[in-house]
């Protein structure tokens, strides 16, 4: 598990199953967040809004090409 200091912004990792008790930079022990990774299907949405978005590109320029 990544958590992220709020006072001097260092990421840092903890075992699974702990909890981050102070920030090995600046020892505070307060404003510690755990980093969100971004989930899969978000991921997935990107690349496929990603796909949709060339696909868009393309069929608009390959339209234009047939019909001029
Ligand atoms: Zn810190």
């Amino acid at each position: 598990m990544e958590y992220r200091c709020a006072r001097c912004h260092e990421k840092f990792a903890v075992a699974d199953g702990e909890e981050a008790h102070a920030c090995p930079r600046c020892k505070a022990e307060a404003g510690l967040e755990p980093v969100k990774k971004v989930p899969k299907p978000m991921m997935l949405f990107g690349v496929f809004l990603g796909c949709a978005l060339v696909a868009t590109v393309v069929g608009g320029v390959l339209s234009v090409v047939r019909g001029g």
